[in-house]
């Protein structure tokens, strides 16, 4: 589903006046798929705490009792205007245990004439208008079938946002999913049933409306009959199951527009549902629709269901995914390509959703993600792949940013907490997510075993462990790590380079030690084996590129380069949404060059040659000052990096923008929520901190200009940096008696064993055996009284002793170090590292 909620008022003012002719200027806002009224309103229902967490009404365990099989609706719709429904439906079932003598149907606020089976009055109870008791008669064995009738009429519930049954002008229709109501699907606002996601059912519709209106269900049009008082009965048939949510009907003066496309099994029926107002700029709007077939088939196996469809309705708060009847907003029939992502994404649900099912609303992420995901699938089948670049970017940057905001913390994908199943991180960081399942199994491997996927859960409910599990056998890769990183657990990890070095080994290659740091951005515990993408350039911009696995808290990988690198870079085309927006930029001319990902704009004053540049904004605490300055508070939200390959006569100006104020509404995405922590009060004392590397402390950066822009108590404004220089900047703020929040206790295991000197070739020092058991040897000639320290991968220091100088021979009793890789440092008394080396213990 796509959300985007209205008022009430807001919404009769749109529907009867505004959307046939939308200006430009007046196209509703969408934050994603929703609209920025949707999800104000969705926020303030949050923030009363109208949800309780995990409270969702548990039909599911009803579909393991009786199976739904099958669902006959008769229904007159509209009758006229007077926007009721009334007429029966008949529910075929079959036990699934023994003496089972009642059934329990889902049917919201209607009235109940009748219950027939085999022509037999039922009793019922139905005080509640909620669920409809139905006392059977007689008790029904395992396997056994049957059917009853339920006669029903009245004024359909809807929540006048999202979810049940509307009625507008010349339109009926109903939105299968709600964002308010539990359970949130919303089949029980039209027919009785079960209103889960594992239940699924064949539908057959008998849509009876007046002779100038026409009924658009889910399935194949079958046949239609001319009754005797003027109406038409239009019947449709849909052959595969559906869950509730999926199911629909939608009743209009519609002047329908078939096409076809030849998919993989061959042709698909295609119907766009317009009033004849609407279908020529509706078949503009969806001009890359058979593109986006086509790719999306190429990717996740031949499309589904028996027909494609959308239908353009008076529906202002988004689409909902209706399989092959897709509920769609009349505003977004606009003739403009402006709104495509809309439609990708409900129909990446055809597969993600429709077709195969998540568990329960806590694994809402599993069609959400994937469908958002299909968005960005889409840019990179019609539009190419730096579209899709550039919209997972501009996603990264939200889910980094505003979804904490929006959620009210940091949430995992799954379970996701029922109170913001449908908020933030549902949407943007499950789509991060899915794009970097895709960097973790490669393209190959991660469409191959989609595809197969869906194939053999079709039309099946899902969890993420089972997700999981078929993934990783069927790639070979075990995702248990991944599932429990990026799934299970809340937050982003945050990955960058703290040195590397490079010794020349005379034949042309240069062995390369790079040092890889982790921190957390909210997330519990370091992640593991993650494979990230290292790229060395040298200073003629030759690169290479290698993938690391990266785990813990400090990774050291060593490799040999064909050149010497002086530039060393993580993830430069973001393939891992770790806590970093970036980009780069080879610079050619003097002249503006912004860095929107990297949250710095500038203007080069001087460049030889060409530079190569890159900007990253780090969403993490920079490190502490390693010498305090009384009062000088550093950002615990953020830091820049600048690197690259710059001449020395290259010079810029950047600025970048502090932003402490709290935005309302949060949804608009304008900039907000960045130094909160950070400018509590006034602005005037804020400085620019900057650092050459990791290894230097921080200094107040004074070749700076503050334009405090406005007031010095709005928090905003913008600081031009008159030479940027390569390292790290972040902001602080002089204010007395400021309360820091926790800072996360920064590990130095990568610290240690920076900075290293060459050490001289009389230094040889070996280690051995390696791996170890019990004991190693550390034997070589020393130039000075040295000190020989081991460290584990946590940075922890486990042992020390003196070194004496000249040739020496130690044993080490290693038995109690435990298992795993240490790090072996050899210090001189002016504590030059003179020897880094790692040993392997296996104890
Ligand atoms: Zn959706």
């Amino acid at each position: 589903m796509k959300k985007f909620l209205l008022s009430v008022l807001f919404f009769t003012f749109f529907l009867t006046k505004v959307f046939s002719q939308i200006e430009e200027d007046n196209r509703p806002v969408m934050i994603g798929e929703w609209t920025q009224d949707a999800l104000n309103e969705l926020r303030n229902y949050e923030l009363n705490q109208k949800f309780e967490k995990h409270n969702f009404r548990a039909t599911t365990q009803r579909s393991d009792t009786i199976n739904l099989l099958h669902f006959d609706i008769h229904l007159t719709v509209g009758n006229g205007l007077n926007q009721t429904i009334a007429g029966y439906s008949i529910v075929e079932f079959k036990s699934l245990m023994n003496n089972v003598s009642q059934l329990y149907l889902d049917l919201l606020k209607l009235n109940v004439d009748s219950v027939i089976q085999n022509g037999q009055p039922l009793t019922f109870n139905y005080s509640d208008s909620t669920i409809l008791k139905i006392n059977l008669q007689s008790a029904m064995m395992q396997n056994d079938s049957s059917a009853v009738t339920v006669y029903y009429h009245g004024h359909p519930f809807n929540d006048n946002s999202f979810g049940g049954v509307y009625f507008n002008g010349d339109f009926g229709f109903n939105v299968g999913m709600s964002l308010y109501e539990n359970p949130h699907n919303m089949g029980r606002t039209w027919h009785p049933c079960y209103d889960n996601f594992v239940e699924r059912s064949t539908y057959e519709f008998h849509i009876t409306c007046d002779s100038q209106r026409m009924a658009l269900c889910n399935g194949a049009l079958l046949d239609t009959a001319h009754n005797s008082d003027g109406t038409i009965t239009w019947h449709w048939k849909m052959n595969e199951t559906l869950p509730t949510f999926i199911a629909g009907f939608a009743v209009s003066k519609f002047t329908p527009v078939h096409d076809t496309f030849n998919g993989i099994n061959g042709p698909v029926p295609v119907l766009f549902g317009a009033i004849s107002a609407d279908t020529t700029a509706m078949k503009n709007s969806f001009a890359n629709l058979e593109t986006c077939f086509h790719y999306f088939e190429d990717h996740y196996g031949a499309y589904p269901w028996n027909k494609i469809g959308f239908n353009c309705l008076p529906f202002n708060s988004g689409a909902m995914e209706h399989a092959g009847s897709v509920v769609y907003p009349q505003f977004a029939c606009d003739g403009s390509l402006y709104y495509e992502d809309l439609y990708a994404h409900e129909f990446g649900h055809h597969w993600w959703g429709d077709y195969v099912t998540p568990y329960d609303p806590s694994e809402i992420w599993l069609k959400e993600g994937w469908a958002v995901f299909s968005e960005f699938l889409f840019y990179e089948g019609v539009y190419g792949a730096a579209s899709y670049k550039s919209h997972v970017a501009d996603n990264h940057e939200i889910a980094l940013h505003y979804d904490h905001v929006f959620d009210l913390g940091y949430c995992p994908l799954s379970p996701m907490p029922a109170y913001t199943i449908f908020g933030r991180t549902t949407y943007t960081k499950s789509a991060d997510v899915v794009h970097t399942l895709r960097t973790y199994m490669v393209d190959s491997l991660f469409f191959g075993c989609l595809k197969s996927f869906v194939q053999s859960h079709a039309f099946q409910n899902y969890t993420s462990v089972e997700l999981r599990d078929y993934l990783s056998n069927c790639s070979g890769i075990s995702l248990d790590n991944f599932f429990n990183d990026w799934v299970f657990s809340a937050g982003f990890p945050h990955f960058s380079i703290d040195s590397f070095n490079v010794a020349d080994q005379g034949n042309g290659w240069y062995t390369v030690t790079t040092y890889i740091r982790q921190r957390l951005d909210h997330a519990p515990h370091f992640y593991h084996h993650v494979p990230l993408e290292l790229t060395f350039m040298n200073d003629e911009m030759q690169s290479s590129v290698y993938k690391v696995d990266v785990s813990g808290p400090c990774t050291v990988y060593q490799t040999a380069v064909p050149f010497n690198p002086v530039f060393a870079g993580l993830d430069l085309e973001n393939k891992i949404s770790d806590a970093i927006t970036d980009e780069y930029h080879v610079i050619k001319n003097v002249a503006t060059n912004n860095f929107p990902q990297g949250k710095m704009n500038m203007y080069v004053y001087t460049v030889n040659d060409s530079a190569f540049l890159r900007v990253e904004h780090n969403w993490i605490a920079p490190d502490p000052m390693k010498v305090q300055i009384p009062n000088l508070h550093l950002s615990q939200e953020r830091y820049w990096r600048v690197d690259g390959i710059l001449s020395d006569s290259f010079d810029a100006k950047a600025s970048i923008q502090y932003n402490g104020s709290n935005v309302q509404p949060v949804t608009s995405y304008n900039g907000g929520y960045l130094d909160r922590a950070l400018i509590t009060n006034v602005e005037d004392s804020l400085v620019v901190m900057y650092r050459p590397s990791v290894s230097a402390d921080w200094q107040i950066d004074t070749d700076v200009l503050f334009n405090y822009q406005g007031s010095h108590t709005d928090k905003k404004g913008l600081i031009w940096i008159n030479h940027i220089k390569p390292g790290e900047y972040t902001l602080a703020i002089f204010q007395h008696n400021k309360v820091d929040s926790l800072i996360t206790p920064v590990s130095d295991s990568c610290f240690t064993i920076i900075n290293v000197k060459d050490f001289s070739p009389e230094e040889k020092i070996s280690i051995y055996p390696n791996p170890s058991q019990n004991q190693f040897t550390i034997e070589g000639n020393l130039l000075n009284q040295s000190t020989l320290e081991i460290f584990s991968l946590l940075g922890e220091k486990i042992y020390s002793q003196n070194l004496p100088k000249g040739i020496m021979k130690t044993k080490i009793n290693c038995g109690n170090f435990g298992t795993g890789i240490f790090l072996i440092r050899i210090s001189d008394s002016e504590k030059n590292i003179i020897v880094r080396k790692q040993v392997i213990i296996q104890n």
